[in-house]
């Protein structure tokens, strides 16, 4: 039997009991009330109430009434302090208990040691680990290299990368790494060197379509250089700002590339449990001597840490009401809301677009991109 039948058994035995008390309290009270009215009655037939008096200012039959209450009242008692209890546990079978699986945080440290270039702690772990390679050991080892050009300002490596990967994910960032190569140029080597660049580099020209009015603000600072301080285009120069937001988008989109979390997950934990270990400690200090039948290890509180702490394992499609799986994955609409892959297609239908069922944006097609919860 396990802990919960027990506990449900413990409550139905508490039940029972009530029952049956209040069942013998019923009849005590009726008993004393059937007393007290044949004793009126009695007097009121003789019309003599004197010793009617002495025996209801004694009040023998009323106290009677209020003590079998008062014992009934300490089974309904009893009955409440251990659904309390009850309940409280019960919060913590809400809890999901998650096995650690040893495999899965093997590959998890692995992918966190060759994220952070920790290349020489990733063999060791191999090694004593017993573990295979890494499938992310050559992406990493090129990203870090990527990471060390762009923090030294060198963009080509990053450029040459993004180049050869799928167009659908790199055309931002390509486009970042090719403006900022311009501006480079332009603070470098002057204006002539970044027109034969806009003019000569491949992936810049096939960009135009696409980046027409920024290419054209582009260069229109380009003839303004180096007196850009005090006009509108003052922000393209900016390279406190621009270049570390060159080297996040790179980490964004190399990671997406992968299917992989820009952020560590082992310090995505690391850091949740920082910023939650504080409030813990205080809960329990604050409990410690309330109830030592409800503290356990597992404390099952909310604590507020920030959006960018919330991670959904599984998605229910608003549409279909389904959760979401990988025949049927979620997919990105136009205006960022998400749907389920098959509620896509049926909203489409025929059709050549279809409305958003959150707000009254519409996306056009069904070649949508899907999004993987990790
Ligand atoms: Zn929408």
């Amino acid at each position: 039997m396990n802990t919960t039948q027990q506990e449900g058994n413990s409550l139905l035995k508490d039940l029972e009991r009530i029952r049956k008390k209040t069942k013998i309290s019923n009849k005590v009270i009726n008993g004393q009330l059937e007393q007290i009215i044949t004793e009126i009655e009695e007097a009121k037939s003789i019309n003599d109430y004197s010793q009617l008096k002495d025996k209801l200012q004694n009040q023998k039959p009323l106290t009677k009434i209020k003590q079998t209450n008062n014992e009934c009242y300490a089974y309904i008692s009893k009955l409440g302090k251990n659904m309390d209890k009850l309940y409280k546990k019960n919060l913590q079978y809400g809890q999901e208990h998650v096995e650690l699986d040893k495999n899965v945080l093997t590959e998890l440290i692995k992918t966190h040691l060759l994220r952070d270039g920790e290349f020489e702690a990733y063999e060791t772990l191999l090694k004593e680990s017993g573990s295979a390679e890494s499938s992310f050991h050559q992406f990493f080892t090129e990203a870090q290299s990527i990471v060390k050009d762009l923090k030294e300002r060198k963009l080509d490596s990053a450029i040459q990368w993004a180049e050869t990967r799928e167009k659908k994910i790199m055309n931002c960032l390509l486009f970042e790494l090719l403006k900022q190569k311009v501006i480079q140029l332009v603070q470098t080597e002057g204006i002539s060197a970044a027109i034969y660049f806009m003019r000569d580099n491949s992936s810049f020209q096939e960009q135009g379509q696409a980046h027409l009015y920024e290419i054209r603000l582009m260069t229109c600072s380009i003839f303004l250089w180096p007196n850009v301080e005090n006009t509108k285009y003052h922000y393209l120069y900016d390279d406190e700002k621009n270049w570390p937001r060159i080297l996040n988008l790179f980490l964004e989109v190399a990671a997406k590339s992968q299917n992989i979390l820009t952020k560590s997950e082992i310090r995505t934990v690391f850091s949740a449990g920082c910023l939650t270990m504080p409030k813990l400690i205080k809960y329990n200090q604050i409990t410690r001597n309330r109830s030592s039948e409800v503290l356990t290890n597992d404390i099952p509180i909310d604590i507020e840490i920030g959006k960018e702490f919330k991670y959904h394992s599984f998605f229910v499609c608003p549409v279909s009401r389904e959760v979401t799986n990988s025949d049927n994955p979620p997919v990105l609409l136009k205006c960022g809301h998400v749907i389920s892959k098959l509620s896509a297609h049926k909203m489409i239908a025929n059709k050549s677009k279809f409305k958003c069922p959150t707000c009254p944006v519409e996306t056009k097609g069904v070649d949508l991109p899907e999004l993987i919860f990790i």
